[in-house]
């Protein structure tokens, strides 16, 4: 399948992984948004949040548990951060492999500026 994420998970294309475990694998975006930016995918691949099956909310779960643990490890849980999911064409989505944004390490502003 011709899916970044997919082969960034395989490891076919090389990315600075800051997590990973049997489900879930995390990793710096090449392009930062804010001084801490970092992906969150299942490494099941699903197209957006409408490709959500209903055997998947529990690895869903797992994503955000993930994201607390990173946002931890990254030294933004104090201060704050925020979690982002584009679903689709209006949000913007590049990328048709799930994932979810962390972003933080400086204030972040308004979501709708
Ligand atoms: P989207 O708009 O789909 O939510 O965001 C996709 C994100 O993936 C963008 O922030 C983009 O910078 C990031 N990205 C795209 N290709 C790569 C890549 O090959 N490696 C990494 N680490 N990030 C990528
Ligand atoms: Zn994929």
């Amino acid at each position: 399948m011709d899916c970044i994420f997919c082969k960034i998970v395989e490891g076919t294309i090389p990315s600075k992984k800051v997590f990973e475990n049997e489900q879930v694998v995390a990793f710096h975006d090449i392009q930062p948004a804010a001084p801490v930016h970092i992906l969150i995918i299942p490494k099941k691949h699903m197209a957006s949040m409408n490709d959500v099956q209903e055997g998947d909310w529990a690895l869903l779960g797992e994503v955000q548990r993930a994201a607390q643990t990173i946002a931890r490890e990254q030294g933004v849980a104090e201060s704050g951060y925020r979690l982002v999911n584009n679903c689709g064409k209006d949000a913007g989505q590049v990328v048709f492999h799930l994932h979810y944004h962390l972003l933080g390490g400086e204030n972040l502003g308004p979501l709708l500026a």
